[in-house]
């Protein structure tokens, strides 16, 4: 078997015994960013001062393990502070060095990957299922934190294994368990899959130490005639594809033990079956490329039917990319070919390590491309086909009601299952949950009642003029952010909306030249608490304070004297031109209604009229009278019918009433990013209330629609408002919908 471009760190595990004496403090500088060479010089010094006079269970001097890991790191081309964390890494655990001095000598990263490290260096995979699911979650966070941190613990541990022959057979086999269960799956998920199968082989050699013995020697005794078949077929394509494509790299590849070994089990394949089958890979330019010689190669050698993967097009979840094909290839051996570019094999190779690799050293990665590995590693954790009893366990105990998500930053925030965005804004801050209007979810939005799923990146949109409200009880589940809802319904409760409602209610007494005291006033609200099914006046006061219940009604509740509205204004009778003859009722809603007095006034659920609106009394049989907009389907409907017709009255608005009244916005407009936040500042800017928001994207046609119930006084504000809405770029329509309404389309 040919063993491909593999570095010295990473040679085959028969390579070991050569690694660990050669390696100096010099070939490690030679390998790290030359503007890290006195950071890495430096961590090099205090490492091998603390570690003096420690030794490992080899025999060799303590700095040794420090040294391997931190030239793995260098071999990975990660950048200077974390090859120095990889000096110091033990440094914490097992020398007198405290985290502040650690800060004293080294600048930020570099003394929180080294903690990172070593709080997840003190997690035992080994104890109680609790403890298990416990230690799981802080390794996960501890690596959300810095991806470095788990960079460097894998190199530990792949240096740990590699030397596990000096340790005690129990705890060999622990420690390789261990290995097998949570770091492989791991180094895999993150695409590290030449560390991944060097763990697995390594645990192997440990859990299944016959088969192991049995495999390397069938490999052995099989690899000059494997070897010969492999040359020939690598110069017979270096020909014939050479011509066309001058820097092509083809190689044999490597095959695993343990790779082997789990094919043979799962595929109930015998050892010839599967070693018989050719490997090469062909690493070229450009990506366009490797269509065109995987179409030469089938030119040549038979494609196997059903063979062909594109992970180009479909890249796998952990990122990695490359076509893959068998074919009837040289001299008939049945061979998988891979093809992919120089940067795809970085990533297939080296995963997340691979965006250090071409980049100057201390650049960090860029956002997104940390937020895709924090979902790769949320994911790890519940992804059902996992291969790993462990993690299966653990997952389904525990994982399964837990969500993990992040903010645009890239923080953790972890929560209990069916959470909404309400629960992560109060995660957040009470004064974000107070405020949140809408979220932001992987860049789409979502509604307050979303439910977040593992992986989300979440977005709060707040708004001044956003406020909890009593639903949003029914819409979380983390005590915390109940307690916080509940706190802020009950300062409001005790505070300015009691204050802001009474001040209503005593406002229009005397606009009505009506004086009462306050006592009589207290036990007039309390009698009508019953109506509105509330407990106490205050709760009373604080409805109407908000606006939800008008100060008018409850006024002409009270004490049917106390609704008479202090000036009034000529009105006229529907087509007749008269003057009006009686006075008018001005019921709840400060509308007066020519000709009738007394008369209980309803608006109706069919088109919620709102100051300025043209509108219009109907007498309903034993209802009283209901106020419809002139254009409702109700009046025009009466308008036309001879029997109906006398049912109509003239109404108006009563004026001066400075109440608020529900309507919905209904806008639809591009979806683009900052849409919830652009609409609701032109309402704030209007001075409008926002009481809630719903929203829903049109991916497909890349449309979103927004619903807001709002607040307003009259309908003038509406209008004015609407204005502005569609002259916002983006704006596809805005319009005024019944307020209970909230259709998305
Ligand atoms: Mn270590």
């Amino acid at each position: 078997m040919v063993v491909g471009a593999d570095g010295p760190a990473f040679a085959s595990v028969s390579g070991e015994a050569t690694l660990q004496s050669l390696v100096t403090i010099n070939d490690l500088l030679a390998r790290t960013p030359a503007d890290s060479r006195d950071l890495v010089a430096k961590a090099y010094e205090v490492a091998e001062r603390l570690h003096t006079g420690q030794v490992r269970r080899s025999g060799e001097p303590y700095i040794n393990h420090p040294l391997m890991v931190a030239y793995y790191l260098a071999d990975l081309n990660m950048d200077g502070p974390s090859i120095a964390a990889g000096l110091l890494h033990d440094v914490l655990e097992d020398t007198g060095m405290t985290r502040e001095e650690l800060a004293e000598h080294f600048p930020e990263p570099v003394p929180s990957i080294v903690q990172g490290v070593t709080k997840i260096s003190r997690i035992s995979f080994q104890t109680n299922r609790d403890a298990q699911v416990e230690n799981l979650r802080l390794m996960i966070l501890a690596m959300a934190q810095d991806i470095r941190v788990v960079i460097v613990k894998l190199c530990d541990r792949l240096h740990n294994m590699k030397t596990l022959k000096s340790m005690p057979p129990e705890k060999q086999i622990k420690i390789s368990e261990e290995t097998m269960d949570i770091y492989a799956p791991l180094a895999n998920r993150l695409g590290m899959s030449r560390i991944k199968s060097e763990l697995e082989d390594l645990a192997m050699r440990w859990i299944l130490p016959d088969d192991y013995r049995r495999l390397r020697e069938l490999v052995s005794t099989r690899r000059a005639e494997r070897e010969a078949i492999v040359e020939e077929s690598i110069s017979f394509l270096r020909n014939y594809l050479g011509k066309f494509f001058p820097n092509l790299q083809i190689t044999g590849r490597p095959k695993h033990f343990y790779s082997i070994f789990k094919k043979m089990k799962e595929q109930g394949l015998s050892f010839d079956q599967i070693h018989d089958l050719n490997a090469l890979r062909v690493i070229c330019e450009e990506e366009n490329q490797c269509y065109a010689i995987m179409g030469m190669i089938h030119s040549v050698w038979h494609p196997i039917p059903g063979r062909i993967k594109d992970y180009i097009g479909m890249p796998k979840k952990n990122m990695y990319q490359s076509i893959h094909t068998t074919v009837i290839g040289y001299k008939g051996v049945r061979t998988e070919v891979q093809i992919r570019t120089r940067s795809m094999h970085s990533v297939a190779e080296f995963g997340i390590a691979a965006h250090w690799k071409y980049k100057e050293a201390n650049t960090e990665l860029k956002m997104d491309e940390r937020l895709a590995w924090l979902r790769q590693l949320t994911e790890w954790i519940t992804d059902l086909n996992e291969p790993s009893g462990l993690l299966d366990a653990l997952k389904k105990d525990v994982f399964a009601d837990r969500v993990m998500c992040f903010t645009p930053k890239g923080d953790v925030i972890e929560l209990p299952a069916h959470a909404t965005p309400i629960d992560f804004a109060y995660a957040i801050h009470t004064r974000v949950g107070d405020k949140c209007i809408g979220a932001r979810i992987n860049d789409r939005m979502v509604n307050l009642r979303h439910r977040l799923e593992n992986g989300d990146v979440v977005d709060i949109i707040t708004s001044t003029m956003g406020h909890p409200s009593r639903d949003w009880l029914d819409h979380v589940v983390t005590g915390r952010a109940k307690q916080k809802i509940k706190h802020w319904l009950k300062e409001r409760n005790t505070g300015e909306w009691i204050e802001s409602g009474r001040r209503a209610v005593v406002n229009l007494l005397k606009e009505r030249n009506i004086a009462v005291q306050q006592g009589e006033l207290d036990a007039a609200l309390a009698s009508i608490l019953s109506v509105y099914k509330l407990q106490t006046v205050n709760d009373l006061l604080m409805e109407i304070g908000f606006g939800s219940i008008s100060a008018v009604a409850t006024v002409a509740r009270m004490n049917p004297e106390w609704a008479k509205p202090a000036k009034r204004r000529g009105a006229r009778k529907p087509g007749t031109g008269e003057p009006k003859k009686k006075p008018a009722s001005e019921g709840s809603g400060g509308i007066i209604v020519d000709g009738l007095d007394g008369v209980p006034i309803r608006l109706p659920a069919c088109c919620s009229p709102i100051p300025g609106d043209p509108i219009m009394g109907y007498v309903t049989r034993g209802r009283g009278v209901t106020v419809h907009q002139l254009s409702c389907r109700t009046v025009q409907r009466a308008l036309k019918d001879e029997e109906e017709a006398p049912r109509l009255h003239a109404a108006h608005w009563a004026v001066g009433e400075g109440r608020v009244h529900p309507v919905s916005l209904r806008i639809v407009s591009e979806d683009r990013t900052g849409l919830l936040n652009d609409v609701s500042s032109i309402l704030s800017k209007h001075n409008i209330f926002i009481d809630g928001c719903k929203t829903k994207s049109d991916h497909r046609r890349g449309i979103a629609t927004l619903i807001f119930d709002v607040n307003v006084r009259d309908v003038s504000e509406v209008d004015t408002v609407l204005k502005a809405i569609q002259q916002r770029e983006g704006t596809i329509s805005a319009d005024r919908r019944r307020r209970g309404d909230s259709r998305l389309s």
